[in-house]
């Protein structure tokens, strides 16, 4: 075979999607595994999305759409926004939003709009792991701030400062946060701004795909909820995969300005073209479900959230923070670590001896903690927890 390019040296695997697929693998073979690594709801799409999909068929729509999206699902995804954002000095418009296949694919197209090679970006750890790998296939430098479990893992504003250089490009936000479940008040928030109107050339990516996903009383904010004055140099990316349980369908989004949604349109119509058609329409759909709906699903969430902390708590060597958002408790494990042991090895072990799944921290920037996911049933949170609290009581440090 001859020679591979040098350009994805830098950059290495999804460990959260390696996982889930490994243990569905194992699962599918008979396996007797509790899988608390899933980045995705386990509740099936609301049927309304189905039977926009069925008509959009009827309808015979299977010709290429507009890069940036149908006219109609952008000027819904703007209205939403609008609806979280409620004082933009100018509301978006359609020209604000372009449709991606899926967040990810949205944030991957942002890095690579904004940087030039030796950008620094700042991202707080715990961070989702893609965000430093889609930075780096941006030739920017990943700049990370840490936060601490006794914060909530919220970042303050003097760390946040002294991450700040006059290399920095962009900072990444992202309430609520995967892994950690952090959720920024709008208070939290104006202060990171107060810091950040010092550096006007930085701008803002605020990620809000767990956005109807919030435990706390305050609820969610929007970042430009919070400090409208930044809409010129903040980018919010959203998308259904994780409100809607449209994982598969792939539809994530990006609101900014026309000149930026303008250079990602350059780029999508020369690498994917516009997205599916079928997904678009399910989009609709979902965009147009009651906020009951959603309400319904967080106390779901919240349901599950309680009893996977009520099950850890039977072990006093797991360090746990109660997370205000999303579907993940990101628990600390370091009481039972070896010196030389990181989350892989015990991730590892509790796989190969309590056929447990969990994703480790070290993907993610924090070596001592493991994610669970909660968006499973509650006999499998019970059990998996159940596993996990067995575990760690029996083991003994190398
Ligand atoms: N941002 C965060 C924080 C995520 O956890 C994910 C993972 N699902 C995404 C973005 C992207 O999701 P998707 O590509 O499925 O829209
Ligand atoms: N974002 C989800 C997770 O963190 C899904 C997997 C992925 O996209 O990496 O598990």
């Amino acid at each position: 075979m001859p020679k591979l390019g040098n350009r994805l040296d830098v950059i290495s695997e999804s460990v959260t999607l390696k996982l889930n697929s490994l243990v569905k693998k194992m699962k599918a073979s008979g396996e007797d595994v509790i899988n608390l690594t899933a980045g995705e709801p386990d509740f099936l799409v609301h049927p309304s999305l189905n039977e926009k999909i069925k008509e959009a068929l009827s309808a015979g729509k299977s010709k290429y759409t507009p890069v940036p999206g149908e006219t109609e699902v952008r000027e819904a995804i703007a209205l939403k926004t609008n609806q979280q954002q409620l004082d933009l000095k100018k509301p978006w418009k359609a020209e604000n939003v372009i449709v991606s296949n899926g967040g990810k694919h949205s944030l991957y197209q942002v890095f690579q709009a904004i940087l030039n090679p030796g950008d620094e970006v700042v991202m707080m750890s715990p961070y989702w792991l893609s965000y430093p790998e889609m930075v780096k296939l941006g030739e920017g430098t990943p700049v990370i701030v840490e936060t601490k479990p006794s914060d909530q893992f919220v970042a303050t504003p003097e760390a946040l400062e002294a991450a700040l250089s006059p290399r920095t490009k962009a900072v990444i936000l992202n309430s609520p946060s995967n892994p950690s479940g952090a959720v920024y008040t709008k208070s939290q928030f104006k202060q990171l701004a107060a810091v950040l109107e010092r550096f006007p050339d930085v701008w803002v990516i605020s990620d809000e795909i767990y956005d109807q996903i919030v435990f706390n009383d305050e609820g969610f904010c929007s970042f430009l909820s919070a400090v409208p004055e930044f809409q010129e140099r903040t980018i919010t990316v959203n998308g259904m995969s994780k409100s809607c349980a449209m994982t598969g369908w792939r539809v994530g989004w990006t609101v900014g300005p026309v000149e930026l949604i303008g250079a990602l349109t350059r780029l999508q119509g020369q690498s994917t073209s516009g997205i599916n058609a079928l997904a678009q329409a399910a989009t609709l759909a979902g965009l147009a479900l009651p906020q009951e709906y959603f309400s319904q699903l967080k106390n779901t969430y919240q349901k599950r959230r309680d009893l996977m902390l009520e099950c850890l708590e039977k072990s006093g060597k797991i360090e746990r923070v109660v997370p205000q958002g999303a579907f993940y408790a990101f628990v600390g494990i370091q009481s039972v670590l070896g010196s030389q042991e990181t989350a892989v090895d015990f991730a590892e072990n509790l796989l190969k001896e309590q056929k447990v799944a969990v994703v480790p921290g070290d993907p993610f920037g924090a070596p001592h903690f493991v994610r669970l996911s909660f968006a499973t049933d509650e006999g499998s949170i019970q059990e998996g927890c159940r596993r996990i609290v067995s575990y760690m009581e029996n083991k003994k440090n190398s």
